[in-house]
């Protein structure tokens, strides 16, 4: 398991009695990365230091809104300076904190601001920090992102959903703490399901707010553990899965070295998916092909297609997998021979296979290929995704041209009639009659039906 702590702030004097202790059970706990967070002049100092001194430490320069005043709501030049070293990866933590009023609003303000128009000058993410005062925030993000845009984070996130909606249309990301293991914290682990898992981050925010085990006590980013497993329930993912996940969602937006090379097999959850192509005869407009090459945390993107042989090198032990899954990152189909060869090897040795198809399988082949199937796959899930022809042609735009709508639906039947288990799935686009998928599926065709969810992949 590798974990990111995006949040932490070792510079604390809580940590000056076992700060290497600390840094070395993080490490321990797979920490592989922590960045400090610089709340003050000098704290951003001492971030800048640790993480020079520290391979795993990054740094990030910042002022909390509780010292405003002493910078009179200007960003002072020795951080301007300190912004452009070469482990600081964020401006941060800044904003406005109306709940303690440690500083005037109006200084608040202008030092949020400041800092702002100094993450776009230096090319670097925020590190957002609000409390009771959440209209203040978003109005300033508003303005200053009018012209440009840029990517941060809101770090431990508590306010409502109608507020986080806004910050994920603002495209920002959003960090929860451990305290989201505190038993009473129902509206937060709530609030937390809402969010996309692309957006989602790690964050201890130590010394504070340690987990439900060690409430009062000392946080410390080795306890990112606890949060990850409440996360995993949160979510119903495994651990691994949260891990990958929000590490290279971090990677991503903190610009952080990380191998990520192309997987030729890849587990989520309890189902090992096998990547057996990137093309396919469709260019849907939803797919996610479309913005990223990564999936659930995986990098997708083949530098070559995979042999029966590779595939199967690859596999390892599947035996630990409730199912094998061809997927991936385009149609299973247009490689019908390996699918056979590799899913013929898996079901000798007891496995359940799956393949998620988008149903063109005959029409690439020019022939019915159901019954080749049989034996081998146990289970076909069918993207229909819609409920008419024309939508199908519009939302599809298959290679094949118009009338794909019912030749996937001849598709679907034939499965049924060769003894194959069917699932044909639908999406909540826009437009989409629900009921009428259901129909189709359950009463027109006999089949299971799943609805997934719109930008929903894995
Ligand atoms: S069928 Fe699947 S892989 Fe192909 S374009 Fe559509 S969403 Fe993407
Ligand atoms: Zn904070
Ligand atoms: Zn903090």
């Amino acid at each position: 398991m590798i974990l990111i702590d995006t949040h932490c702030h070792l510079d604390f004097p809580d940590f000056d009695q076992e700060r290497d202790a600390v840094i070395e059970r993080a490490k321990d706990s797979g920490v592989a990365y922590i960045i400090n967070i610089g709340s003050s002049v000098e704290g951003s100092k001492s971030s800048v230091g640790l993480a020079k001194k520290n391979p795993i430490i990054y740094a990030t320069v910042g002022v909390h809104p509780h010292y405003a005043k002493d910078c009179k709501g200007k960003v002072p030049g020795e951080l301007k300076v300190l912004a452009g070293e070469k482990k600081v990866v964020a401006i941060g933590e800044v904003g406005l904190d109306y709940y303690r009023n440690l500083s005037p609003k109006d200084l608040q303000k202008r030092l949020f601001i400041d800092f702002i128009r100094l993450a776009k000058e230096n090319n670097l993410p925020l590190v957002i920090h609000t409390r009771e005062a959440h209209a203040d925030t978003l109005k300033i993000l508003k303005d200053e992102f009018a012209n440009e845009p840029i990517k941060g984070v809101m770090h431990c996130f508590s306010a409502d959903e109608e507020y986080l909606k806004e910050c994920l249309e603002m495209g920002l990301h959003i960090s929860f703490t451990c305290n989201i293991t505190f038993k009473n914290a129902k509206r937060l682990r709530a609030l937390a399901s809402k969010v996309p898992i692309e957006r989602l981050l790690l964050e201890t925010d130590a010394p504070f707010l340690a987990p439900q085990n060690f409430r009062g006590k000392r946080n410390e980013p080795s306890y990112l553990t606890y949060l990850v497993e409440e996360l995993s329930r949160i979510y119903a993912l495994s651990a691994e899965d949260i891990a990958r996940i929000t590490t290279h969602n971090a990677k991503r937006l903190f610009g952080l070295p990380l191998e990520e090379e192309s997987r030729i097999v890849y587990p989520i959850r309890e189902s090992l998916y096998i990547n057996i192509t990137n093309r396919c005869t469709n260019k849907c407009n939803f797919c996610v092909r479309n913005s990223t090459d990564f999936v659930k945390g995986h990098n997708l993107k083949l530098d070559k297609e995979p042999s029966a042989d590779e595939i199967m090198r690859a596999v390892k032990d599947p035996s630990k997998y409730r199912e094998i899954v061809f997927c991936g990152y385009g149609e299973p189909t247009l490689r019908l021979d390996v699918v056979k060869e590799v899913a013929g090897k898996l079901k000798k040795k007891g496995l359940s296979v799956r393949m998620v198809t988008n149903g063109e399988g005959n029409l690439i082949h020019k022939r019915s290929i159901a019954g080749e199937l049989k034996g081998l796959i146990d289970k076909v899930s069918v993207s229909l995704n819609v409920d008419t022809r024309e939508q199908f042609d519009k939302v599809c735009k298959s290679e094949f041209g118009p009338g794909g709508f019912d030749k996937v639906k001849e598709f679907i039947k034939e499965c049924k009639d060769a003894g194959i288990k069917v699932e044909v799935t639908f999406l909540d686009l826009p437009g989409v009659d629900l009921k009428r998928c259901k129909r189709i599926a359950e009463e027109e065709l006999k089949v299971d039906f799943r609805l997934r969810r719109y930008n929903v992949v894995g």
